[in-house]
């Protein structure tokens, strides 16, 4: 399993094996998990400067259900195929997952098996429609809940992690390229240029016994914690550090106008598509009390102005 590795080189991104980030994420006890519904949501999606179609895909959903939600589903989809048929590929994985991700209690479990029903989907259409023969799509997809995040991917969509101002990237490509970089054999860097970038070695669409990725076990998520998948025609052509100042510099909205727009100015001979889930940075109460001088627990919620003198010590 990929995901059991670091790679083999640091790039110019900090590159880390989920399950490390697990081991070193845990958040100060004074802080409540995330809730899902605090997450702010934005996407954006590029035909870009060259092509002609937009084959890429992109479907946030949330589930409103109060007494069992299953949290927030983000999915990014990057179609391939002649004459339209990668838009096919890509719409129905999204609508698929969109539709299948809250079949068990275990978000992980329900990403496999939508993300399997997906390819089976994909399969079914391609062999019943000559004009779809051979259509596939990446998938990148990420539910968060509970303070928890789950991810699960095929193909070179990507899920990268902004955290305390710095750029992680989440999954290892399938591709070719990705091999050579974690075997140390050429740079990230390099990999952007590399003639066989685009070939990936899973596909949704490509057989029938697809094998997904998902993260070895779940991610806790932090306040602050921005996520951001995306198809690569966007980090082909916008560097890692160019991703991180973004990222860090604006609200989620801006920040995917921001993302595309230097995509485009980079010439985006491909689709670009992003889509960024951003835990509110929210200091703890506690925090906040320290910095007004606070030192015992007064009642929520905890305002920045100037605290009553008989609650300073
Ligand atoms: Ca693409």
């Amino acid at each position: 399993m990929a995901l059991d590795r670091l790679f083999g080189r640091k790039s110019s991104v900090d590159v880390v094996d989920a399950s490390v980030v697990t081991q070193v994420d845990m958040p100060a006890a004074s802080e409540p998990p995330v809730a899902e519904s605090s997450i702010i949501v934005a996407t954006a999606t590029d035909t870009g400067c060259i092509r002609e179609l937009n084959e890429d895909a992109v479907q946030v959903v949330r589930d409103n259900n109060e007494s069992s939600s299953h949290g927030l589903l983000a999915v990014v989809c990057d179609g391939m195929g002649g004459h339209a048929a990668g838009e096919v590929a890509s719409r129905i994985a999204i609508d698929t997952i969109a539709r299948e991700w809250r079949a068990t209690s275990d978000p992980a479990v329900s990403l496999r098996q939508a993300v399997l029903a997906a390819n089976r989907a994909i399969l079914a259409v391609s062999a019943t429609n000559r004009g779809y023969a051979g259509m596939g799509t990446t998938v990148i997809a990420v539910i968060i809940r509970e303070g928890m995040a789950w991810c699960a991917h095929v193909g070179d969509s990507r899920c990268y992690l902004l955290r305390d101002n710095q750029l992680f990237l989440m999954t290892e490509d399938h591709s070719a390229v990705m091999e050579l970089v974690k075997r140390g054999h050429i740079t990230a860097d390099a990999a952007r240029a590399h003639p066989d970038k685009n070939v990936i070695s899973r596909a949704l669409g490509a057989r029938r016994d697809v094998d997904v990725t998902v993260w070895p076990r779940p991610f806790r998520v932090r306040s602050g914690d921005h996520f951001l998948l995306c198809s690569d025609g966007l980090y082909d052509v916008v560097s890692d550090e160019r991703m991180r100042e973004i990222l860090s510099s604006y609200e989620p909205d801006e920040a995917c106008e921001q993302l595309i727009a230097n995509a485009r100015a980079n010439g985006a001979p491909d689709n670009v598509t992003v889509a960024i889930l951003a835990a509110p940075s929210v200091k703890s109460q506690n925090e906040v009390q320290r910095e007004v001088g606070i030192t015992r627990a007064v009642g929520m919620p905890v305002v920045s102005s100037a605290p009553a003198a008989e609650d300073v010590a």
